[in-house]
C-alpha cells in the first residue's frame, strides 16, 4: 500500500518504534522548535501540523505552557494565524477525496499499526502529559490507555460501518444503505485528558473516511503532537489529520468555516454551549460533552471498606480534574456515621509532583484554577458548610511554586450552596445527607448535570431502583467512575451534553457518517440469457 511505503520512507522517525524524549526539553521531537530556532521566544515552541509537516507558526501571539508542579514556562504554543488555519482546512479538504475512497481495509490497517505504535510509546507520551498537565504518571498512563482503547475499537470499523439491506422490498426491488463519511470534521479538546479526548475524536472520524482538524487545549498540546507523529508513522497520508493551536479565534474559525461539516467538543459548559450554538447555526453537526457534578450515593448496607476507598479515589484522583470525578457524596441514613473514617482516608493521600514516586494526586492546572477552587471552598464555609479537611495551605517540599491543593472535604452541604451548584474541578468532596434512597434520587435529579453517578449498596433491588429512576447518563453500581469502554458510547446527559449523538462506540460512528439509501429495481424479465463464456475475453469485445 502506498501509504505504508511512504511511512517506511519517512526517515529516522518512520523506522523507529519509540522515541525517548529528553524531558523536560523534549529536544529532537519534530513538533518542537528549539528556543534558538524561534526568534520570538526564549523557550521551545510547539509547531503546527499542516499537510503532513510540522511547521513553525508565523504568528506574533504566543501562549505560555507551564509545568503545573513548578509554574515554570516550559514551552509556548502559537495562536495560529488566519492563513495558517485556512491552509489546515484546505489540506483536510484536498485529502478527503482520496482518503474517503481508500478501501476500508486499508484504513483499518493504518489503525492497526497505529494502536501498536501508541502501545510502544505509551510511557513516553505519559511523561509528556505529566510534564504539561501535572497528573501522576500512573494516571497519565491511564489517560493514554483509555484513548488507545478507542483506537483499538476503531480497528473494528469493518463491522461498525455496515449499512442495512432489505431484499425484495417489493417485486424485483431491493433497498440498501451505505454509511458514508461527512467530509472535513473538527475537534476541540480540553486540558484534563491530553491524549484520551483527542483519541475519542479523530480515530473514529478518520477510520470512517473523514479527514480531521484538531485543536488541542492550548495548555497541553504536546501529547496530541506526539500522537500525530505516530499516526503519520503508521501510514496516515498527508493532510488527513491537521492540527492548529489557539484559543477563541481558532474556535470561532472552526465554528464558522463552511468546509467543516461536524464539530466534536469536550470542555466546560461556557465554551460548549457557545460552540454548540454557533456551530449549529452554521449548519454543522455538533456534539458537546461538558461539565459535571457527579453524585455517589452511599447506602448503609454498602461494603464500607470498598465504598470509602472508592469514594476517596474517585473524588481526589487526578486532583479532581476529571469530568467523571465523584465530587459529591450523599450519605443515606446510618452511612452518615462513616464520615470521620472518610476524612481519615482522604488525609492519607500523598500530594506531590506527578512524576514523584508514590504521588496520589498532583497539582491543579494553573494558579487561576487553584484560586478558583480555594474561593469555592471559602464560599462553602461562609454559606454554612463544615470544613472537615482543608487542603488549601498544603506545601509540597521542592515544589513550593506548584498549584497544589490537598484533599478537602466540605460536609453539611445543602443544595442551595455555591459549592454544590458549581463544578469545582479540584480535589474537593462535598458531602450531603439524605434520610432515604428516594430523597437521594430526588436530590440527584434536581441537579442540572447528568454526566455520571454511582450507588454503593449490597442490595440488588436498591441498585436497580436507583439505576432505573436516576436521570443521569452513566450509572455505576459499586463502580465509582462509570466511563464506558468504547464498544459502548459515552452517554452523559442533561446539562453535561449538547447534541444528538454521543462520543465513540456505535453513536460515534453515527455522528461521523451519513446514510445513503439505494432503492434499485432489476426486473426479472430483463435478465439476459447468456451462454457461458469459455473463451478468454479480449479488449474491445
Ligand atoms: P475549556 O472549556 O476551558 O476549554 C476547552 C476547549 O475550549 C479548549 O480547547 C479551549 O481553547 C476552548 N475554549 C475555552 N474557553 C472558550 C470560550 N469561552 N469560547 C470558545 N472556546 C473556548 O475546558 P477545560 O478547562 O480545558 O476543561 C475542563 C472542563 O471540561 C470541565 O468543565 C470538565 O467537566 C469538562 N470535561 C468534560 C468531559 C466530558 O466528557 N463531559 C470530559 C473532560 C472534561
Amino acid at each position: 500500500m502506498a501509504a505504508a511505503a511512504a511511512a517506511a520512507a519517512r526517515g529516522a522517525w518512520g523506522g523507529r518504534r519509540r522515541l525517548a524524549l529528553g524531558l523536560p526539553r523534549r529536544a529532537g521531537a519534530p513538533w518542537v522548535a528549539s528556543a534558538a530556532a524561534s526568534s520570538s521566544s526564549a523557550v521551545p515552541t510547539t509547531k503546527l501540523f499542516i499537510d503532513g509537516k510540522f511547521v513553525e507558526s508565523k504568528t506574533t501571539e504566543w501562549i505560555d505552557i507551564h509545568n503545573p508542579a513548578t509554574n515554570e514556562v516550559v514551552a509556548r504554543v502559537p495562536k495560529a494565524t488566519p492563513s495558517e488555519m485556512e491552509a489546515a482546512v484546505a489540506s483536510c479538504k484536498k485529502a478527503f477525496w482520496n482518503w474517503s475512497e481508500t478501501s476500508v481495509l486499508s484504513r483499518q490497517q493504518i489503525f492497526l499499526r497505529y494502536q501498536q505504535l501508541i502501545k510502544d510509546n505509551l510511557k513516553e507520551i505519559s511523561k509528556l502529559i505529566t510534564f504539561e498537565q501535572g497528573k501522576t504518571l500512573a494516571d497519565a498512563e491511564g489517560d493514554v490507555f483509555r484513548g488507545l482503547q478507542v483506537v483499538e475499537h476503531a480497528c473494528s470499523v469493518t463491522s461498525l460501518i455496515l449499512g442495512e439491506t432489505m431484499p425484495s422490498i417489493t417485486k424485483d426491488m431491493d433497498t440498501y444503505t451505505y454509511r458514508l463519511p461527512l467530509g472535513v470534521c473538527a475537534g476541540i479538546a480540553p486540558f484534563n485528558f491530553p491524549a484520551m479526548i483527542p483519541l475519542w475524536m479523530f480515530p473514529m472520524a478518520m477510520v470512517c473516511g473523514n479527514t480531521f482538524l484538531m485543536k488541542p487545549s492550548e495548555r497541553v498540546p504536546g501529547a496530541l503532537m506526539f500522537l500525530a507523529k505516530l499516526f503519520q508513522d503508521a501510514g496516515a497520508p498527508d493532510g488527513t489529520l491537521n492540527i492548529i493551536h489557539g484559543q477563541h479565534e481558532a474556535v470561532n474559525f472552526i465554528c464558522d468555516h463552511p468546509d467543516i461539516r461536524a464539530i466534536s467538543f469536550v470542555g466546560s459548559n461556557q465554551a460548549g454551549e457557545y460552540i454548540y450554538e454557533r456551530g449549529s447555526r452554521n449548519g454543522k453537526r455538533v456534539q458537546a460533552n461538558m461539565g459535571a457534578k457527579n453524585h455517589g450515593v452511599v447506602m448503609p448496607d454498602a461494603n464500607k471498606e470498598n465504598t470509602l476507598n472508592q469514594l476517596v479515589g474517585a473524588a481526589f484522583g487526578a486532583a479532581g480534574q476529571r469530568c467523571m470525578a465523584l465530587s459529591t457524596a450523599i450519605l443515606v441514613g446510618e452511612a452518615q456515621k462513616w464520615l470521620p473514617e472518610l476524612v481519615e482516608r482522604a488525609k492519607n493521600l500523598r500530594v506531590n509532583a506527578g512524576d514523584q514516586p508514590g504521588a496520589d494526586l498532583g497539582p491543579l492546572i494553573s494558579p487561576q484554577a487553584k484560586e478558583r477552587v480555594c474561593h469555592l471552598i471559602e464560599k462553602g464555609v461562609k454559606e454554612g458548610a463544615s470544613l472537615l479537611l482543608d487542603g488549601r495551605n498544603i506545601k509540597v517540599k521542592g515544589y513550593e511554586n506548584g498549584n497544589f491543593v490537598g484533599p478537602t472535604i466540605l460536609a453539611n452541604v445543602k443544595p442551595n450552596m455555591t459549592c454544590y451548584k458549581e463544578e469545582i474541578f479540584g480535589p474537593v468532596l462535598v458531602v450531603l445527607e439524605a434520610d432515604t434512597l428516594d430523597d437521594a434520587i430526588k436530590m440527584v435529579n434536581n441537579n442540572p448535570y447528568g454526566n455520571g453517578t454511582a450507588i454503593f449498596t449490597t442490595n440488588g433491588a436498591t441498585a436497580r431502583k436507583y439505576s432505573h429512576l436516576v436521570d443521569v447518563g452513566q450509572v455505576g453500581v459499586n463502580v465509582p467512575i462509570p466511563v464506558p469502554l468504547p464498544m459502548f458510547s459515552f452517554t452523559g446527559s442533561r446539562a453535561s451534553f449538547r447534541g444528538d449523538t454521543n462520543f465513540y462506540g456505535k453513536q460515534g460512528v453515527q455522528f461521523y457518517t451519513q446514510l445513503k439509501t439505494i432503492i434499485s429495481q432489476w426486473k426479472e424479465e430483463d435478465a439476459t440469457v447468456t451462454k457461458p463464456a469459455v473463451v478468454m475475453p479480449t479488449m474491445g469485445n
